[in-house]
C-alpha cells in the first residue's frame, strides 16, 4: 500500500510541476526573438568584428562566385582563366547567409602551391595571415572534375598550416557531370581529411541552406565570443531588441 501511495504521489508531483512549468513558459513572441543569432546583432554593434570565413581552393572551382553570392555583390568578378589570378589581390567584404552575418574573405589568386616559387612564397604568407585571421575555412572543390591532385596540395597545406575549422564545399553540383559523379566526390573527398563535403552551386544558388548548416555552428560560436569579450549580454540586448518592436 505504501508503495503504491508513494507511486501515486510522485506521479502527481510531476503532473502538477507539469502544469506549473507549462505556465511559466515564456510567451512565444519572446521565444521568436530569443533566437535571433548572435552575428546579427554584432552586425549592429560592431561589423569589424564580425567572425570570418575565408575561402580557399585551387583556381577555377568558384571561390568567387561562392564570395560574390554570400557578400551579395551584383557584379560578379569571375575570371576563366587560371592565368587571370596573377594579377588578382584578396578581397574581404561583409557577409551573409539567411540571419548569418559575417565577413567573408576570398583568396583566388593566393593559392598556395600554384605559383613560381618567389610569388608563391609571398602569397603563401598572406593566405596564412589572412586563415589565421579566419574563424572558419571553406575549402571550395569543384564537384564537376571531382576531387584532383591539386586539391590534395591544398588540403595538405590546410592541414599543416591552418587550425581553423575547415568546411568543405562540392561547388558546380548544377552541372550533369557532378551528378554522374556525385558518389565519387563523396568517398573521395575523405581523402582531404575534411569530412562529407557540402554540395551547392553558387551560381545557381543552390545548396545554400545545407552551407547555412554547415556554417552556423562556427559562426554564432564566433559571434558569442566577440560579444562576452566586449561585455555585452546577450540576454539583455534579445530583451532590449523585443523593447524596441513594442515601441
Ligand atoms: P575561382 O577561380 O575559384 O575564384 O572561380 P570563379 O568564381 O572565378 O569561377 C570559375 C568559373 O566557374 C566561372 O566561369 C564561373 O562562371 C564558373 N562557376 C562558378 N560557380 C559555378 C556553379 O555553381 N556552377 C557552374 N556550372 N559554374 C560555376
Amino acid at each position: 500500500i505504501m508503495k503504491q501511495f508513494s507511486t501515486l504521489l510522485l506521479q502527481n508531483t510531476i503532473q502538477s510541476s507539469r502544469f506549473l512549468l507549462g505556465r511559466l513558459k515564456p510567451k512565444p513572441v519572446f521565444t521568436a526573438v530569443a533566437q535571433k543569432h548572435a552575428s546579427a546583432f554584432l552586425r549592429d554593434l560592431n561589423p569589424e568584428s564580425l567572425p570570418k570565413v575565408a575561402i580557399i581552393g585551387r583556381p577555377n572551382v568558384g571561390k568567387s562566385t561562392i564570395f560574390n553570392r554570400l557578400a551579395k555583390r551584383k557584379v560578379a568578378l569571375v575570371y576563366n582563366t587560371p592565368d587571370s589570378h596573377v594579377t588578382r589581390d584578396y578581397q574581404e567584404h561583409l557577409g551573409s547567409l539567411g540571419d548569418l552575418c559575417f565577413r567573408v574573405m576570398d583568396t583566388s589568386g593566393l593559392e598556395p602551391g600554384m605559383r613560381p616559387s618567389s610569388i608563391q612564397g609571398r602569397s603563401m604568407s598572406i593566405t596564412r595571415t589572412l586563415l589565421d585571421q579566419a574563424h572558419v575555412v571553406l575549402m571550395v572543390v569543384d564537384a564537376r572534375t571531382g576531387i584532383v591532385a591539386q586539391d590534395e596540395v591544398i588540403a595538405q597545406w590546410l592541414r599543416s598550416n591552418c587550425s581553423r575549422e575547415v568546411v568543405l564545399v562540392a561547388n558546380k553540383s548544377d552541372t550533369k557531370e557532378a551528378r554522374a559523379h556525385h558518389d565519387d566526390v563523396v568517398i573521395d573527398a575523405y581523402r582531404l581529411g575534411f569530412g562529407s563535403p557540402v554540395f551547392v552551386s553558387a551560381e545557381g544558388n543552390v545548396g545554400m541552406d545545407d552551407l547555412y548548416l554547415a556554417l552556423q555552428p562556427h559562426i554564432d560560436e564566433a559571434a558569442e565570443r566577440v560579444l562576452r569579450m566586449e561585455g555585452e549580454d546577450l540576454g539583455v540586448l534579445q530583451r532590449q531588441d523585443l523593447d524596441r518592436k513594442k515601441e
